[in-house]
């Protein structure tokens, strides 16, 4: 969606073919049959410094719908609660009040969490062979430090195993949520199920000429070298187009290699596709007859629960409607849906003593077992540029080489790298990327 607005800004008239009945893929809402309710397929955060993602709602007309939130609670069994966030003091050190106070970490937590945080400052945790795992044992983190913050904070982030996790991505993520300044670590939640964030989309393209074509699986694509098109088989018909662009997930994408016409580069991207591998996200929907906390959202503690969400509060919904997140969650999803449910309710029971009252109206348990493309050391090597080994054909979505982790951000910013490298062919070349955050405070001078 970002590279098709960003083309049909460009003057192209943009045909988006999406297989399902709705837009967002893996960040979308639709209405759950068992609940019958409006559901996310999971809550997605966005922070300050998505400047690509945030420029692509900029451009559809729908950044107000994302409330912005600068605070982390951490709340730990029995309910006690720590408040991690900004302070008046300039970054990287904006943190650092708060982190002192918090009760979740010991002394010795905190003390190696700052010396974890000034080895990143210092240049020092750059190495993409390096597993986070690793470096957090070169670093000396406690088991309190490893638990709380790097598990749950980080490795839930980035969905994966501390020792599945490039150092290099794990940098960039504590430098953006952390150091970098405020603005570029606040969390951003949509007011809205999130595919009422692209509810514009069809009507933004056909205003340019454009249309979006749903319930449309692409099956394959012919290239004719003399009218220079591409011929796009879906499954009820074809559509012919000058420039074609690939915004598929690595699954996808591998499906479609053999129906793309054979080239010798294609065989290394297919090899390059085979080094990826995804991750489970689960997600427990459930719905109260009473209110159970009054937060917008939490951190649980030692907990196989990650996050809760209060969507009642979140997405103004009538009813008591919280949902529980776990992520980096192989043994959760494996679960059968009793199981999962039970534990759930009583995780929750745990951190929020009202939801033992409270009544259970109605719930939904979604597996996304194929939620995010993990980042382990050295996979930048497998990720594509946007160029393909096709004329006329780019890829895009957020396994391809944009330096970011599989997040929605990663997708805005390789549509606009994929807009841009069409254009470019194209000899009116266009600017769309959008700038990253300038670091505030001391991190000007720290960065540099
Ligand atoms: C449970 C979960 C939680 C997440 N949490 C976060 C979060 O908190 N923050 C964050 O930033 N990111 C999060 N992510 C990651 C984020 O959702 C993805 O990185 C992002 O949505 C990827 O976008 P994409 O456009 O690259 O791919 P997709 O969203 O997968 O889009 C690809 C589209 O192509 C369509 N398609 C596939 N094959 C075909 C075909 N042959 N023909 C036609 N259409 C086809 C699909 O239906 C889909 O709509 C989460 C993901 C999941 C699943």
């Amino acid at each position: 969606m970002s590279a098709a607005c960003a083309l049909a800004d460009a003057g192209l008239g943009v045909q988006l073919i999406e297989q399902r009945g709705y837009l967002g893929g893996r960040a979308s809402s639709y209405l759950h049959p068992g609940v019958g309710e409006i559901v996310d397929n999971c809550q997605h955060v966005l922070i300050g410094a998505y400047t690509n993602l945030i420029g692509f709602y900029r451009r559809i007309g729908v950044s107000e719908r994302i409330h912005w939130t600068t605070e982390m609670t951490m709340i730990e069994p029995g309910g006690r609660r720590s408040v991690l966030g900004p302070s008046l003091l300039p970054a990287p050190l904006h943190g650092l009040p708060k982190l002192l106070c918090a009760s979740a970490f010991s002394l010795a937590d905190k003390l190696a969490l700052a010396r974890a945080f000034a080895a990143i400052l210092l240049g020092k945790a750059t190495d993409p062979s390096e597993s986070l795992g690793h470096w957090l044992r070169r670093q000396r983190q406690t088991q309190g430090a490893l638990d709380r913050f790097w598990r749950l904070v980080i490795a839930s982030a980035l969905n994966g195993e501390l020792d599945e996790i490039g150092l290099n991505y794990a940098a960039m993520v504590i430098r953006g949520l952390f150091l970098d300044s405020a603005e570029a670590g606040a969390m951003g939640l949509s007011t809205v199920p999130l595919s009422g964030l692209y509810e514009k989309v069809p009507a933004y393209l056909a205003a340019r000429g454009g249309a979006v074509a749903m319930n449309e699986y692409v099956e394959g694509a012919a290239w004719d070298e003399d009218a220079r098109t591409w011929t796009v088989y879906t499954r009820t018909g074809e559509v012919v187009a000058e420039f074609v662009v690939l915004a598929l997930p690595f699954e996808a994408t591998q499906k479609l290699l053999p129906h793309l016409p054979t080239e010798k580069a294609g065989e290394r991207l297919a090899r390059q596709i085979e080094k990826h591998a995804h991750r489970p996200i689960c997600s427990v929907h459930l719905w109260f007859d009473r209110p159970v906390t009054e937060l917008e959202h939490a951190v649980l503690l030692d907990s196989p629960i990650h996050w809760m969400y209060n969507q009642s509060l979140l997405q103004k919904r009538p009813g008591n409607y919280i949902e529980l997140v776990v992520s980096a969650s192989r043994n959760f999803a494996a679960l059968k849906r009793e199981e999962a449910l039970g534990l759930a309710l009583g995780e929750l029971a745990r951190f929020f003593p009202a939801a033992k009252e409270a009544k259970l109206e109605k719930s939904a348990l979604i597996k996304e077992v194929r939620a995010t493309f993990s980042v382990p050391p050295g996979i930048d090597s497998a990720r594509p540029a946007a160029v393909s080994p096709w004329p006329h054909l780019f890829l895009a979505g957020d396994w391809i080489q944009t330096g970011w982790p599989s997040t929605m951000e990663s997708a805005a910013r390789s549509g606009h790298l994929a807009a841009e490298t069409l254009l470019f062919a194209t000899g009116e070349p266009r600017r769309f990327l959008e700038p990253d955050m300038e670091p505030r405070g001391l991190m000007r001078w720290l960065r540099r």
